[in-house]
């Protein structure tokens, strides 16, 4: 099998194809702290693409509440599960070595195996990568255990969580927004014995081809994060397609500039931001300080890939939610939890500000510009004094364009008397 580099592991790591990569990538970032799972983006994405006959059990986005909830139920605890008796049979651990971090290894090393190494390991000659096909009643309940918290102190031991200590929560959930990862090494095309899965070179979206597709649904058993989906009426998988007419800057609204996709721009809490990032040949993403989602992953690090260890390199990325154990969150999203909470706790300047640009505009912004305002705010957190400024953050469009320009304080403004009882 080739070898290929997957940077958020910090090593070459088996995969089927030869490495190849698209000249943008398709990525987007979510701030888990100020979701409020209003499903908002859910519906959104729903009534604009799977509204038809057979589709009723399809949720391209999804926003569960974890530890317990899940669509389908239990499809991380189930694969974790599966990667953990594989470390177990071959006397292995999935374990990170945090060892020397720099842009090629910006988590450090994971030691562990992927879903695809897994495979290889136990034999599984019918399998690219460990997984497994959900049945059709974890298909069922899409919001199942929501708002469900972790409660007792028996709930607390069976997760594990003995060494929690202020500021996290004894009893605690959060949500998690969930949508196709676009991948960098997609299980679900390498998975695919029709070869009806492809990764689009101009922009990274992954693809099923609906002509090829025959329905066997090895995509759905072998993407670990079960974002293909089988239509019965139809006979074909479907997924995500990133709203690509909008990346492609056809809807009219944005007059040929590429806009982000529906379940982001509908956000109400603010938490989604999604662009393209610049990649190199060799899979690394090309230096481009000023794309704001380039700042957020790679310079301040504070949002970073679920489930990095399964190896498939997904493209969305999450700030991780203060409250919660860091036991379950390092397992979420691995080692870079810690300091991505603690950038995000007491933010810079630039990263407060570019936490503004979340929402502001439904045009994807490619590049921004901090303008210095007042101080307007002064604390201490951590033990360490924290000012606040009022700066202002543009956005730009890919052609250069103003599309967005928002201040860190929001703007009061107060309803005139002759406006009382009327909206
Ligand atoms: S999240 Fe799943 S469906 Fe989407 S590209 Fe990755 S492996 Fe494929
Ligand atoms: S629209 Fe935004 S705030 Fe509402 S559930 Fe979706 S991600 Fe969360």
């Amino acid at each position: 099998m080739p070898k290929v580099h997957n940077w958020q592991l910090g090593r070459a790591m088996d995969y089927p194809y030869r490495e190849a990569h698209p000249q943008s990538q398709f990525v987007f970032v979510f701030n888990i702290n100020r979701c409020i799972a209003c499903q908002t983006c859910t519906m959104a994405c729903k009534s604009t693409w799977t509204f038809s006959k057979g589709q009723e059990y399809m949720w391209w986005n999804n926003v569960e509440t974890k530890p317990y909830g899940g669509y389908p139920q239990y499809w991380d605890a189930k694969l974790l599960d599966l990667l953990d008796a594989a470390h177990r049979e071959a006397g292995r651990v999935m374990e990170w070595d945090p060892g020397e971090k720099n842009a090629r290894q910006p988590y450090g090393v994971y030691r562990g195996m992927t879903i695809f190494e897994a495979a290889r390991a136990a034999d599984k000659r019918d399998e690219v990568a460990l997984g497994y096909e959900p049945t059709d009643q974890e298909w069922r309940a899409p919001n199942i255990h929501e708002d469900t918290a972790t409660g007792s102190q028996d709930q607390r031991a069976s997760l594990n969580l003995k060494a929690t200590v202020l500021p996290e929560h004894q009893t605690w959930f959060f949500y998690l927004q969930r949508l196709c990862n676009h991948c960098g090494y997609p299980a679900c095309l390498s998975a695919c014995p029709r070869g009806a899965i492809y990764k689009r070179p101009e922009d990274g979206i992954v693809l099923i081809d609906q002509k090829r597709c025959r329905g066997y649904r090895k995509c759905v058993a072998q993407c670990p994060y079960k974002k293909p989906m089988f239509r019965a009426t139809t006979r074909v998988s479907e997924k995500c397609i990133a709203c690509y007419p909008r990346i492609e800057g056809k809807d009219a609204l944005t007059k040929g500039e590429p806009m982000e996709t529906r379940c982001m721009t509908a956000c109400v809490g603010k938490i989604r931001l999604q662009g393209l990032v610049r990649v190199n040949p060799d899979g690394s993403w090309a230096e481009d300080r000023d794309n704001p989602l380039y700042y957020l992953i790679k310079v301040e690090k504070v949002a970073l890939p679920l489930y990095p260890q399964f190896g498939t390199e997904p493209n969305g990325y999450y700030i991780p939610p203060r409250w919660v154990p860091r036991p379950y969150l390092r397992q979420m999203f691995g080692p870079g939890v810690d300091e991505a909470i603690a950038r995000y706790t007491a933010p810079s300047r630039e990263l407060l500000a570019v936490l503004q640009l979340f929402r502001a505009t439904q045009t994807m912004v490619f590049r921004y510009k901090i303008v210095p305002g007042q101080k307007v705010f002064e604390t201490t957190t951590e033990g360490r004094k924290w000012s606040m400024y009022n700066d202002t953050v543009i956005g730009y469009s890919k052609s250069g364009k103003e599309v967005a320009r928002v201040t860190v304080e929001e703007p009061k403004i107060v309803r005139q008397d002759k406006h009382y009882n009327s909206i």
